[in-house]
């Protein structure tokens, strides 16, 4: 079975939420880099200044080992033989002590040029330093050798760490021995325990030689190499100790930041900013808890989500909303379209009715017409029989009086004939352009007699100009004849006739009306008069058909037609028209 390819939809989706992701990130990595920068500002301050306590805190002692240099009682201690060393040690070592107490200096002490100790300022403790040799510490040896010498160290007699300076004691460009100050750099680190900042000072071999935090003191930020290890016991450097490593400052992958994990219980996590004491051979370390940083990366990236989450949301309504508004047009359209079918079904059907409902009329027509027939026929049959007798009797002015008759009756015959042909056609319009002043003035032509007669008036209103319709000129003129005959008709017995024929152009169509003053329509048969075989008139007089001829013919031409009273007495038929529309111009 193949798997289905993922749609489009689906693939959206994904990419979508790939770019929620991604954006994410960069907002979190964005807030890490803004607290970064922050705090590795804030470090650089710290920094310089706790750097320049602890240059300080050395500095002020700098001057000591040479100031005993040149003391002339210690280089007469240095110089002296053995029966004048006894007093002249304890000369010294007296100034020394009162020395250091007014220093602050932790020890001062000198000795000889084998680093023997031979006076020091705490001669008179029980951890006192004279008569022990220091030949194994470094800074004896540098002093000895360029004249200065310093070291940091753990005190191998007093067991207390401090920083030594030295300086040699020569005579005549010969060492005869060396001064030292111990300088303690508790008090310092005391101070920096109160600020509760987290401060290291490492030596260049890694060991943690200053610290605020007591546990981290003499700890390594890295593994010793042997070589290393070894110089630490040959100098006695941090003896009674145990150099465990705390943790190793590292780069982190993702930003220039050094970072130091310390693995204790909890893990301990810090950002870390050095700053290199070149001229203690030492480096300082300030370190900041990652706490802070993270958190200020994870409410931006918190911040980031909601933004994206919102116009995700956003998005979303807007796409639902096109999605509903295109199937809500489809739907419409698919509406509309079945409309239209529906409506050309509609239209087929009820011309195919109209055909049929012809037809059936038709039927019942032609036993209505063959009675109407069948009188006047019989009757000619009779005029014609007779007129023969008459001529043989040589009667020729009744022949003629019945040539008369015969004429009228066929007349009458060819009348019916002229009305049944309309339904011969099928009542489609045929888009013909009529002019209808023209075909109202045929349609009164044929009633020129009956015009004529003096009792009748006749008036014309509107048509005085040519009018253009769209229509059949002979339909049209069928339909004007009905309407003319029965208003002529209707006006029979009444004594000033008056047939009004008014046109009105409108906007978009043109109405015709027929107004006479007969005795009008009973209101009870208005709804009827359009129907087919509908007549008032007596003895046959009319088949019922006038009307019903014009209806279908005002159908036929997309028209009305109406009939109403006159209030002022009569009837009036009103025919409404559309004009053609300026495309047909
Ligand atoms: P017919 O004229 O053969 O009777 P029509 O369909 O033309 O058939 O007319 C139907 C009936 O409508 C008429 O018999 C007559 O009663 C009535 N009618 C038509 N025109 C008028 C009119 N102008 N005034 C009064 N009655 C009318």
């Amino acid at each position: 079975m193949v798997s289905p390819a993922p749609s489009r939809r689906s693939l959206v989706g994904w990419l979508l939420l790939s770019l929620v992701g991604i954006l994410t990130g960069l907002a979190a990595y964005q807030g890490w880099r803004t607290a970064e920068r922050e705090l590795q500002e804030q470090a650089a301050s710290r920094l310089s200044l706790y750097g320049s306590s602890l240059r300080g805190a050395i500095a002020q002692y700098q001057y000591l080992p040479f100031l005993l240099s040149e003391d002339p009682s210690v280089q007469a201690l240095l110089r002296s033989q053995d029966f004048t060393r006894a007093p002249l040690q304890d000369y010294v070592s007296r100034k020394l002590k009162r020395v250091a107490g007014r220093s602050g200096a932790a020890l001062l002490y000198v000795l000889d040029d084998e680093g023997t100790t031979v006076a020091s300022s705490n001669f008179d403790a029980s951890d006192s330093l004279m008569g022990q040799s220091f030949r194994y510490r470094p800074y004896f040896q540098q002093a000895s050798a360029q004249g200065e010498g310093r070291f940091y160290a753990i005190g191998t007699t007093t067991g207390q760490p401090g920083y030594y300076l030295a300086h040699s004691v020569s005579r005549r460009a010969e060492v005869s021995g060396v001064a030292v100050v111990k300088i303690s750099l508790e008090a310092l680190q005391g101070d920096w325990s109160t600020a509760q900042e987290n401060v290291l000072v490492a030596d260049a071999r890694g060991v943690i030689a200053l610290s605020s935090r007591k546990e981290w003191r003499f700890r390594t930020l890295r593994l010793l190499s042997e070589e290393d290890q070894r110089s630490i016991e040959q100098q006695r450097q941090y003896e009674g100790v145990n150099l465990a490593p705390l943790g190793a400052v590292q780069p982190a992958w993702w930003s220039s930041a050094l970072l130091l994990t310390v693995p204790q219980d909890p893990v301990e996590e810090y950002m870390v900013q050095e700053m290199p004491l070149r001229d203690l051979g030492w480096t300082l370390y300030y370190l900041t808890p990652l706490s802070p940083v993270e958190q200020r990366a994870g409410e931006s990236a918190l911040a980031a989500l909601g933004v994206l989450g919102l116009l995700t949301a956003l998005w979303l309504f807007q796409r639902e909303r096109r999605a509903k508004m295109q199937s809500l047009q489809e739907s419409r359209d698919q509406l509309e379209q079945r409309v239209d079918e529906r409506t050309r079904e509609l239209q087929a059907t009820q011309r195919e009715l109209i055909q049929a409902g012809k037809l059936a009329a038709l039927g019942q027509m032609s036993a209505a017409v063959a009675h109407e027939l069948n009188q006047p026929l019989t009757a000619m049959q009779n005029f014609v029989a007779s007129s023969r007798l008459l001529l043989q009797k040589g009667r020729l002015e009744v022949v003629a009086e019945n040539l008369e008759r015969l004429l009228k009756l066929v007349q009458s015959v060819s009348a019916i004939a002229r009305q049944l042909k309309v339904f011969a056609r099928k009542s489609e319009q045929t888009a013909v352009q009529a002019n209808l002043q023209e075909v109202l003035r045929y349609a009164l032509d044929l009633f020129l007699e009956r015009l004529e007669s003096p009792s009748l008036t006749l008036r014309t209103e509107g048509w005085e100009q040519p009018i253009e319709v769209v229509g059949d000129p002979l339909q049209l003129q069928q339909l004007f004849v009905n309407l003319i005959s029965n208003a002529l008709d209707a006006m029979d017995g009444t004594p000033d006739q008056e047939l009004i024929i008014r046109v009105l152009q409108q906007q978009e169509q043109v109405q015709v009306e027929f107004l006479d003053n007969g005795p009008g329509i009973d209101p009870e048969d208005l709804p009827h008069l359009f129907e087919p075989f509908f007549t008032r008139k007596l003895d046959g007089q009319g088949l019922g058909l006038g009307l019903s001829i014009a209806y279908g013919i005002a159908q036929a031409h997309r028209g009305r037609i109406r009939a109403a009273n006159r209030d002022s007495g009569g009837a009036v038929f009103i025919l409404v028209l559309p004009l053609p529309s300026p495309t047909y111009a």
